[in-house]
């Protein structure tokens, strides 16, 4: 039987990406590890910019702005932003004019980190980058060039990092919708789905989405830039604010599981578990992970099945959110 739908028609959307993204088995990758049958919802092939979770919440974010008269794009991310990434290319390609400010937060030296990967393509989308020192240096240089675009009566979009908001989950809302029709098309009952975790946005916007639903896998979140009880309070306070905006009520997050043992020494940093799961995507299954997000999020998977915390005849989705072009800036 064919889920409800949830009608996000009031909302204004503008189409930027490819689906539905597929929905893929795992097999060898679940052979390797002895238990659960493992799926993949592939949000890296979005299509936009070589693909990745932010253009489901920019379709919204910029449906938006463009109603708003919007004619420049701000937003903030990490040097090596995905989001800063597709905000670049989904301004382009609407035609409007985009200013990153990427702070330096992740501890990392070398040529590559600031000219490769995800920066080198925000400059060919013809953004106009702004790498500063830290967090506070990011929110001076916003206010600036938030002033400066009105100052020349210009009408500025700003984005919040991650595009993490009640408009842009509504994307994550929108794929949960996506989501449910087609495990009812393969008849696929899944009971945890695996997803990286960090300004909470695509969590929120699933757990909102299960929640009008009704019904919904167990979501764990691998938080990979706070501790689980950070990331856990912004995604309730996003979830609540989404769950607003389409009229519904909580979400509590009963079935939402943060976990932050992936962490390591912090966001952007390597770690051993993270070099593992990439490889064993990479040889098993040909598919690209992340260091930054995917990476991890695989790992804690791979960790809930080789500690049987996922069972043998569990159905887990790995929900894979893109990431691939910052592998270029590692080296
Ligand atoms: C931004 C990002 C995430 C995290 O999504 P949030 O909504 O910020 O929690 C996960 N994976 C990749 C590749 C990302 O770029």
């Amino acid at each position: 039987m064919a889920p409800p739908s949830i009608d996000l028609a009031r909302f204004p959307r503008v189409p930027l990406g490819h689906g539905p993204t597929p929905l893929e088995p795992l097999d060898r990758l679940a052979e390797h590890l002895g238990g659960a049958r493992i799926w993949v919802k592939r949000d890296d092939c979005t299509g936009l910019a070589l693909g990745g979770n932010k253009v489901r919440k920019l379709e919204f974010l910029l449906g938006e702005a463009l109603a708003e008269g919007a004619d420049t794009v701000v937003t903030v991310g990490a040097v090596q932003s995905n989001h800063a990434r597709q905000t670049a290319a989904a301004a382009a390609r609407l035609g409007l004019a985009c200013e990153l400010v990427l702070p330096r937060l992740v501890e990392r030296s070398g040529t590559l980190f600031e000219s490769n990967g995800n920066v080198l393509l925000d400059r060919l989308f013809g953004a106009r980058l702004h790498i500063v020192d830290d967090a506070h240096a990011a929110r001076e240089r916003t206010a600036e060039i938030l002033d400066r675009i009105r100052g020349r009566g210009g009408t500025p979009a700003f984005i919040p990092v991650g595009g993490s908001n009640a408009t842009g989950s509504l994307g994550y809302v929108r794929a949960v919708d996506e989501f449910a029709h087609q495990c009812a098309a393969l008849d696929l009952d899944v009971d945890r789905l695996f997803v990286a975790a960090s300004s909470g946005g695509t969590v929120a916007g699933l757990a909102t989405g299960w929640a009008a639903l009704g019904a919904g896998p167990v979501v764990t979140g691998v938080a990979v830039y706070s501790d689980a009880e950070t990331t856990r309070e912004e995604i309730a306070a996003v979830a609540t604010h989404t769950a607003a905006r389409i009229g519904i009520e909580g979400p509590g997050l009963e079935r939402v599981a943060i976990v932050d043992d992936q962490l390591g020494p912090g966001y952007g940093m390597p770690t051993e578990a993270m070099h593992e799961a990439i490889a064993l995507a990479a040889r098993l299954e040909g598919l690209v992970l992340d260091p930054v997000y995917t990476g991890k999020a695989m790992a804690g998977l791979i960790d809930h099945v080789r500690r049987g915390v996922v069972g043998t005849s569990e159905t887990v989705v790995f929900w894979h959110t893109g990431g691939a072009p910052a592998l270029f800036a590692y080296g």
